[in-house]
């Protein structure tokens, strides 16, 4: 529907367009709060986290209530705009701008209340919370926490709805594992809520799919108590193909292993300059000893830091900045991102994969980083909770993978995406009877419909399609490569 209305109203700028003058005086008929295009506000309000790819919503509006973003959704399904919720602003696609332009923003960054009941111990917590804010919140009230992803910044419930992967998933599960319910404004307005009791192929569908299906405003989760002994890890890998290729053969056994303990979480982390193996291990130090010399001693025993901390510290450490985070918060990259979900990579797939790192990868002078998570396997709490418990596809995947090529002023380079493609070539035309999948939260705007659904979803993807014409028919939200948006 999008597309038809932007044809029509070119070349006025969206936003100032009659179909937005229509949208901002549904809103305001509606008393819902909103930042208008004319207000000082509204070029932060839309500046994308990822600068490479800006899009311009018709308009957004600025709910502090769930009556008004149920009005906001009305405005929108009124006036046959494509909808879409915003919550920390990360998506790598823009997604939470509409990964295009025109959509109707629901900015939902006040959704932003953390409380603990010291009863159940379950978290409730507002969509627009960023993950830094959480996790000292959390902590603050009976030192609780629940498993999710690195960065401060990231807003709950784009993290949530994608799957929420984090260093200690593999001892927790995903933060949308620990998701016992959902309050969501539907399509048509209503408001409810998703659990393993109301609305259960809802709630099946939103952890992992959550973004095409509604507007979620709070969330509840299962806490558990913030590990004591957190020993954080790093270790320095020797530089050359064939030692990483060897190092990786030695992990990718490892994790598949009974060798590799639920406590374990570990990753390689490669730029330019270096290689590192690093991690945490919830436990003793003689436990993570055990657990990691089965490791290192085929590695060469290379050598690292060690270090004990407390959970808050651990996570601020792998922030790389404070975990406060204000509601203003204004930090931005520019940058192509691609992801990977594979099981056992074979032989000529692993000598592909790192000849491309060594050969090309080392030569490329932009600020490049990969990611390779030891995320499955025999002892991972995500593996474990099998196929079916959610809509995230990925269970069965070894190894996460996340390619990020950002430069540090300017534009990134037109001809820049084949430096990722390459890379990720090596593995998929290796092994070309392989269906990969792909995360979406590293969601890559270059896949096109069709193929973002079926890499991050897989065999999910059917069901989720059914749950989307059930509860939203009309494709109310949508967006590139969300659920049930069609191939043009
Ligand atoms: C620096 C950085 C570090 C990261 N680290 C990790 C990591 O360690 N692990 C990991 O798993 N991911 C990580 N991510 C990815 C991150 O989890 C995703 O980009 C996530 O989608 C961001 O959520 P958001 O709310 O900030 O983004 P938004 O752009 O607001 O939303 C992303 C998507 O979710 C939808 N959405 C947002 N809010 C709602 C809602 N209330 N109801 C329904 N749908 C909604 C949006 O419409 C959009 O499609 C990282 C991202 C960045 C930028």
């Amino acid at each position: 529907m999008i597309f038809a209305t932007l044809l029509l109203l070119a070349p006025v700028a969206i936003h100032a367009s009659p179909l937005a003058n229509a949208a901002t005086a549904c809103l305001s008929s509606a008393s819902v709060p909103q930042i208008q295009s004319t207000d000082s506000s509204w070029s932060r309000t839309i500046k994308p986290f990822n600068l490479r790819l800006p899009y311009t919503p018709i308009a957004v509006a600025y709910p502090t209530t769930v009556p008004q973003v149920q009005a906001a959704v009305l405005c929108g399904a009124q006036l046959n705009l494509t909808v879409t919720p915003k919550s920390g602003g990360h998506s790598y696609a823009s997604h939470g701008l509409g990964g295009e332009d025109g959509h109707l923003v629901i900015d939902m960054r006040q959704f932003k209340e953390v409380t603990v009941d010291k009863t159940t111990q379950i978290a409730t917590v507002g969509v627009g919370a960023r993950l830094g804010n959480v996790a000292q919140s959390l902590y603050s009230q009976g030192q609780r926490a629940f498993s999710h992803g690195t960065c401060p910044g990231v807003g709950v419930g784009g993290h949530v709805v994608g799957g929420g992967y984090g260093y200690s998933s593999r001892t927790k599960g995903l933060a949308s594992d620990a998701l016992v319910e959902a309050e969501i404004v539907l399509a048509n307005g209503t408001f409810t809520t998703a659990s393993a009791t109301n609305n259960p192929e809802l709630f099946w569908a939103l952890r992992g799919a959550g973004s095409s299906f509604g507007v979620i405003t709070r969330m509840k989760f299962q806490t558990f108590a913030a590990p004591t002994n957190n020993i954080v890890f790093s270790y320095g890998l020797n530089v050359n193909a064939q030692s990483m290729k060897n190092a990786f053969a030695v992990l990718q056994d490892y994790a598949n292993s009974t060798a590799m303990p639920a406590e374990m979480n570990m990753r390689v982390f490669i730029n330019r300059g270096s290689v590192s193996l690093m991690g945490v291990f919830y436990g003793t130090q003689s436990a993570f000893q055990t657990a990691i010399s089965p490791v290192l001693s085929k590695i060469g025993n290379p050598g690292g830091q060690v270090q004990q901390k407390g959970w808050i510290d651990a996570l601020t450490g792998y922030a790389y900045m404070s975990l406060s985070t204000p509601l203003d918060y204004d930090v931005h990259e520019t940058f192509f991102s691609k992801s990977l979900m594979t099981e056992r990579l074979d032989d000529t797939a692993m000598t592909a994969f790192w000849n491309y790192w060594y050969n090309t990868a080392r030569a490329n002078s932009r600020d490049w980083y990969l990611i390779v998570d030891l995320h499955g396997g025999q002892s991972s709490a995500i593996t474990k909770l099998g196929q079916d418990y959610s809509s995230y596809a990925h269970r069965k995947a070894l190894i996460k993978y996340e390619f990020y090529d950002r430069v540090n002023s300017g534009s990134y380079p037109s001809n820049g995406l084949s430096f990722l493609n390459g890379w990720v070539d090596t593995i998929t035309n290796s092994m070309k009877s392989t269906q990969f999948g792909m995360y979406i939260n590293y969601a890559d705007p270059t896949l096109s419909t069709t193929q973002a659904q079926n890499s991050y979803w897989l065999g999910n993807y059917a069901k989720l399609a059914n749950i989307k014409k059930e509860v939203d028919p009309a494709n109310l939200f949508s967006n590139p490569q969300a659920v049930g948006r069609v191939q043009v």
